[in-house]
């Protein structure tokens, strides 16, 4: 190990128990929980293998007035809970690293919908959730009985093996959190008015954890010091850090952070730098004794072992860059840091757990899968008895395939008809926001760069005979897709009618370097997903004077997922873009596009020169079709031809990567053991 990273890796104590080094993975969902015990723990197994030297579950109910149904985070409601957790601590400390656990009361954020228990807020209040039940503001029998469910929890966990327990007031997510807001809190008894009051519910709560479990367990506080909302919430310097002052010494652990959620993890398009939090919780260091945690999407090695060398913080926190690279502590450790494999802060992570379903990563395909497929990030399985493979195209369902054949130890030839290497990746990585994106080529092209058993080659459109000719019989084709020019998407199955001299684009146009003459242009997003706001963005900023119209009743409402959908939809406000909701496209003509109203028919005229269309794509599948033909059937028992990424399924980068993965896995593998791995699940035992 470089000198220079030790500090990273000497043990640090916590209260009664002491981390191995300073890595530390925060408190982060999986999608899994309490649902999917076995594959949770198995997730959480691989980043302690990885080297992280404290392990945290996600958000972990306490008690059925916390019901975050249907999403699958942690539970420990009762004993009957402690069995599946103590799998995730046992398979944590198998590899050395110390088992937290984040206890959690949601308060309105959690409207039980299984348990339909009375919504517990500390006002009357909505639920923080659209839902039609209201909060009722809790009485002193109720945080009396909160105070009893934190500890009993607490007791849980510690006979569940956690060797630290958390007290939770964070992402305005809990009700510990709710209760310190000045802006959310307007009690009048002694729980609510100056920051005492407001703060004696968590002070409470940290100190019977201490009183339950101190002896064994280190009890952290995760807090928020700003809600990143100036003078009209919290602030670091202000109230945040008056927090910090009251219970300096209180908890064994500060575990510092910005509120909401969606400014905790917000993506590389809205903050493109690491360590952005640090202005807000620097100060933090000055006042406890006590050790704290941070994160900052980190992942470079210098900017950490900087902010424990200047003191600004002991563990390096870090969620997203332990799921895309459970591996980054023992990278660092052994100075690979070209294998280091860094988060891209798209937050496909967290769209998973906004949709209740398991974890899933762009970068690390693996996540996830760790208990369902057996996948591991670092090992795979070695090649049967063919010698080699071409894989044809190098967006990234190409690049990770040609990867991974690799290192099963495969002869991979590589071919790619651009003049660089990437793909969509690529090009999509060039819009304005999207910079880190690259990444994900970057990271496997000098892979493949450094093998010397590839071969890769750019300018090399390949032809079905040109395949032929290479004498491969082992063929994956990556060809991506190509979006549509002719209106049909989501909501219009109709082929547009358009006159001719239209000035139509297509995103692949525009990334492609082609530009509107004219300085209007109307924007047509039927996709819904991101790249519709993207390249409106990234337009108006060229100059370009926008109408975006959407049959949609908001900008990119899939990016809700990925927490941007208000950053987007704020930025093209502020851009003075031209919004148009539920209006599907209809008719094209020489100077002006015709809509209607998704609800009423109603016809919507705008006048432009240039149409984009942002709707949906076909795959690039006729090279596939070309040697499909070429191979006659006798010959086809000798070839095997697998279309892969985008030109199998158009979908995200994440499924693509997925996919390219996937296929190098399963490659020479019986087809009835592919097939049965669909089927695994959990399965909730009769017995
Ligand atoms: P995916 O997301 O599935 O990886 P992309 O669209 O990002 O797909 O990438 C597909 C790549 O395949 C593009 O870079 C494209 O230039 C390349 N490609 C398509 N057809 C051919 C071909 N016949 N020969 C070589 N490369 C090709
Ligand atoms: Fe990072 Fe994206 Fe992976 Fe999440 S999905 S860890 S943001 S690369």
């Amino acid at each position: 190990m470089s000198n220079k990273y030790e500090t990273l890796f000497t043990p640090v104590k916590i209260g009664p128990v002491t981390a191995p080094n300073r890595f530390f993975q925060v408190p982060h969902c999986t999608g899994m929980g309490h649902l999917r015990p076995k594959a949770d723990a198995a997730t959480r197994a691989i980043k302690a293998e990885g080297g992280w030297g404290v392990v945290s579950t996600q958000e972990t109910e306490i008690h059925p007035s916390s019901d975050l149904t249907p999403y699958p985070e942690q539970r420990i409601w009762d004993e009957r809970d402690i069995p599946a957790l103590r799998l995730v601590t046992d398979s944590v400390h198998k590899h050395g690293s110390l088992a937290a656990i984040e206890l959690a009361h949601n308060g309105n954020h959690a409207i039980n919908q299984l348990t339909r228990a009375p919504i517990l807020g500390v006002n009357e209040m909505s639920a923080d959730i659209l839902s039609p039940r209201q909060a009722r503001q809790m009485d002193k029998s109720d945080i009396k009985n909160l105070r009893y469910w934190h500890r009993m929890a607490a007791r849980r966990a510690k006979e569940a093996g956690f060797d630290i327990v958390y007290a939770y007031a964070g992402h305005h997510m809990t009700l510990a959190h709710q209760f310190l807001l000045p802006n959310v809190n307007d009690r009048m008894d002694e729980y609510g008015g100056k920051l005492e009051n407001r703060v004696r519910l968590i002070k409470e709560l940290i100190e019977e954890t201490k009183e339950e479990v101190g002896d064994k367990c280190a009890v952290a506080f995760r807090f928020a010091v700003d809600e990143v909302k100036g003078a009209d919430g919290m602030q670091a310097r202000e109230e945040g850090r008056a927090v910090v002052e009251m219970l300096a010494e209180l908890p064994d652990l500060w575990d510092v952070n910005v509120s909401d959620w969606s400014n905790d993890s917000v993506t590389s398009r809205f903050e493109p730098n690491e360590g952005y939090q640090t202005s807000y919780i620097d100060f933090v260091k000055s006042v406890t004794s006590k050790p704290v945690v941070a994160v900052g999407r980190f992942t470079s090695p210098d900017l950490m072992a900087s902010l424990v060398n200047r003191g600004i913080v002991d563990f390096i926190g870090a969620a997203r860059p332990s799921i895309a690279d459970p591996f980054l502590p023992m990278k660092i450790e052994e100075g690979r840091f070209e294998d280091i494999r860094e988060c891209i802060g798209c937050n496909i992570c967290v769209a998973s757990d906004n949709l209740a379903i398991p974890i899933r990563c762009t970068q690390n395909p693996t996540m996830g899968e760790e208990w369902r497929r057996g996948w591991h990030p670092e090992k795979i399985q070695r090649k049967g008895s063919e010698e080699s493979a071409l894989v044809i195209g190098s967006g990234p369902a190409g690049l990770e395939c040609a990867m991974q054949l690799e290192r099963r130890g495969y002869k991979v030839t590589l071919a790619e008809a651009n003049e660089e290497y990437g793909g969509r990746v690529l090009s999509e990585s060039r819009l304005k926001g999207l910079n880190a994106w690259r990444r994900v080529a970057d990271y496997r092209i000098r892979y493949l760069q450094q093998s010397a058993n590839v071969d890769l080659f750019l300018d090399s459109r390949l032809t079905a005979e040109n395949v032929l000719e290479l004498g491969v019989k082992n063929v994956f084709l990556a060809t991506g897709s190509k979006w549509r020019s002719d209106g049909v998407g989501r909501s219009n199955r109709k082929t547009l009618r358009v006159q001719p001299a239209k000035n139509i684009f297509t995103p692949d146009d525009i990334m492609g370097g082609a530009l509107p003459k004219s300085g209007q242009l109307v924007i047509y997003d039927d996709d819904q997903i991101y790249l519709g706001g993207v390249l409106a963005d990234h337009l108006s900023d060229l100059g370009f004077d926008i109408v975006f119209v959407t049959p949609a009743n908001n900008v990119s409402p899939w990016c809700e997922n990925t927490l941007e959908q208000h950053r987007i939809q704020r930025s093209l406000i502020n851009k003075n873009i031209d919004l148009k909701f539920g209006y599907v496209i209809s008719e094209i003509s020489e100077d002006r596009v015709e809509f209607e109203c998704n609800y009423t028919g109603k016809k919507l005229d705008v006048t432009t020169q240039s149409v984009l269309l942002v709707t949906e794509r076909h795959r690039e599948i006729s090279l596939y079709e070309d040697l499909m033909k070429l191979v006659s059937e006798k010959d086809s028992q000798k070839f095997f031809l697998k279309l892969v990424g985008d030109a199998a399924a158009p979908g995200l980068i994440a499924d693509a990567v997925f996919d390219g993965h996937l296929a190098a896995r399963n490659f020479e593998r019986d087809d009835g053991e592919v097939e049965k791995e669909f089927y695994i699940r959990e399965i909730i035992s009769l017995k």
